[in-house]
């Protein structure tokens, strides 16, 4: 199938990131606010109406989908919306990034439901550090819900930490112990200013420092083989055969270029990049039951007008008014 989803820089795009809500059972403090007023329920897609755009999507070349919030799995029954997703014509690939606090109790419909791929984000193993940076208690409910993600059969799982300087960067080691433990593969990403509190460039713990420290106290890397370029992630691979680790290096390398991802919010916008200022309203389209050519005109017009990339390291960066737990991570 031809992919109509290309920029004028040539990308083109298979990757549709679904939020299905803003609301979160963390408060991560580089993601969002303590005192957040949600959207209101009305406000949010249905899962009918979610369905209709991947059915406008899908023909135009999306072929993956990864749902997230916000969390997703505060989403009332989030299985059902797997369901159709994954029973549209050309989707291959349903995935959920998820904080893993209520993974135990729905990991198993997930899985019924055509689920396949998973990320759970988790940034330490100390208890104290996941309350300070979360805000909130959990950490044995995330442990449990990787436990129960492997048991359903997930596989890869991928377990994403961000790493702060000052705050966790001591956890990569741990973490990264751990994952190789469980057969996991976990990921390490830069820390972006798309959050609440105030980035700085001097808190990002950036990916060769990341490297070293693993290389130092885990074991030695290597790329591997089968790198996929589009991916955001540098993979690595322990030459003990230990397994695998990903670098998310935003901000020091970044993957703009090689982008194929869309956004939709939980509220029926469409973005083209994390970084987007602008937004294009497809839920008004979606409630007018417009024809599936208008809003299949909607995404390309969206697609084609993708800026180069996000301004991150230059003196024009703008922060989008969204946090980033109303866009979808
Ligand atoms: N609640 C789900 C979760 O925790 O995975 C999905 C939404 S969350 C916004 C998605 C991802 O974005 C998480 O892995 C989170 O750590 C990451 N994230 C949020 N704010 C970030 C920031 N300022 N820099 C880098 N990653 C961030």
């Amino acid at each position: 199938m031809s992919n109509q989803l290309i920029d004028t820089l040539g990308r083109g795009h298979n990757n549709l990131r679904i939020s299905v809500t803003d609301r979160c059972n963390l408060r991560c403090t580089y993601c969002m606010e303590e005192e957040v007023v949600f959207m209101d329920r009305s406000e949010l897609l249905t899962f009918e109406e979610v369905a209709r755009f991947v059915q406008v999507a899908a023909p135009l070349g999306v072929d993956k989908i990864r749902l997230t919030g916000g969390e997703p799995l505060m989403r009332r029954e989030l299985p059902r919306l797997v369901r159709m997703l994954c029973a549209v014509d050309g989707i291959r690939d349903v995935g959920i990034t998820t904080n893993g606090i209520l993974l135990a109790d729905h990991v198993q419909a997930l899985y019924d439901a055509g689920l396949r791929r998973i990320n759970i984000s988790l940034d330490t193993l100390n208890p104290e550090t996941f309350r300070r940076l979360t805000r909130r208690d959990g950490l044995e409910k995330v442990i449990d819900g990787i436990l129960a993600a492997k048991k359903a059969g997930f596989q890869p799982i991928k377990v994403n930490a961000v790493t702060i300087r000052g705050v966790n960067e001591a956890d990569v080691v741990p973490l990264a112990r751990f994952a190789r433990e469980h057969g996991l593969e976990m990921r390490f990403i830069e820390y972006m200013p798309i959050g609440a509190d105030h980035w700085e460039r001097g808190k990002v713990y950036f990916a060769h420092e990341i490297l070293e420290q693993l290389e130092q106290e885990v074991a030695p890397l290597v790329p591997v083989e089968d790198y996929d370029p589009r991916a955001p992630a540098m993979e690595f691979r322990y030459t003990d055969g230990g397994g695998r680790v990903g670098i998310i290096a935003s901000i020091s390398r970044p993957f703009c270029m090689s982008c194929n991802r869309l956004r939709l919010t939980a509220d029926g916008k469409l973005r083209n990049c994390l970084f987007a200022i602008d937004e294009v309203d497809v839920k008004a389209l979606l409630r007018a039951n417009a024809p599936f050519a208008d809003i299949a005109e909607v995404i390309r017009r969206n697609v084609w007008a993708k800026w180069e990339g996000h301004e991150i390291n230059t003196s024009r960066f703008v922060k989008p008014l969204r946090t980033m737990h109303a866009i979808g991570g």
